[in-house]
């Protein structure tokens, strides 16, 4: 500890910010658009199949066992596990088909939702990364052995 340190600036801790109640008006939006469009509802309403598999991707969202640092769900490795086959399927198909139409009506909205899966293609990447990393470096160091065995032979 230096003697000066006490008038450095506190460090922050970092802030995670909870981004499930904007994420989870994306959805609504989304399913809203889609509904519309694919099952001639208006308004608030969907169709009785939407507003089933809604409700279940919000209550799904509620438990997530990532809490608040969790991916947006449609870029999840989990969407499968959390939905279901059939009701994954279904929202992934929901989400990505009501994209463009997300775009036109809800721009920010949207953009900011593509910032997230691109998040998460991000911290993926990383991920692979680090691990293809530590295997080069085993790799590398098993060369390194082999070649000194040689060397001393
Ligand atoms: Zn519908």
């Amino acid at each position: 500890m230096s003697m000066f340190s006490r008038f450095l600036p506190k460090r922050k801790p970092v802030e995670i910010k909870n981004n499930i109640p904007k994420e989870k008006a994306n959805i609504r939006k989304t399913f809203g658009l889609y509904c519309h469009s694919h099952h001639n509802t208006s308004g608030d309403k969907l169709c009785p199949k939407c507003t089933a598999l809604l409700a279940t991707v919000m209550t799904r969202m509620n438990r997530c066992p990532y809490g608040i640092t969790k991916p947006i769900c449609d870029r999840c490795d989990r969407t499968v596990q959390c939905f279901g086959p059939h009701q994954a399927r279904d929202f992934l198909h929901i989400m990505s088909s009501a994209q463009k139409r997300m775009f036109l009506r809800h721009p920010m909205m949207a953009f900011k939702h593509k910032l997230a899966s691109m998040g998460v293609d991000y911290a993926k990447y990383q991920q692979a990364k680090k691990i293809d990393d530590k295997v080069k470096a085993r790799e590398e160091t098993a060369k390194k052995r082999a070649k000194d065995r040689k060397a001393k032979k």
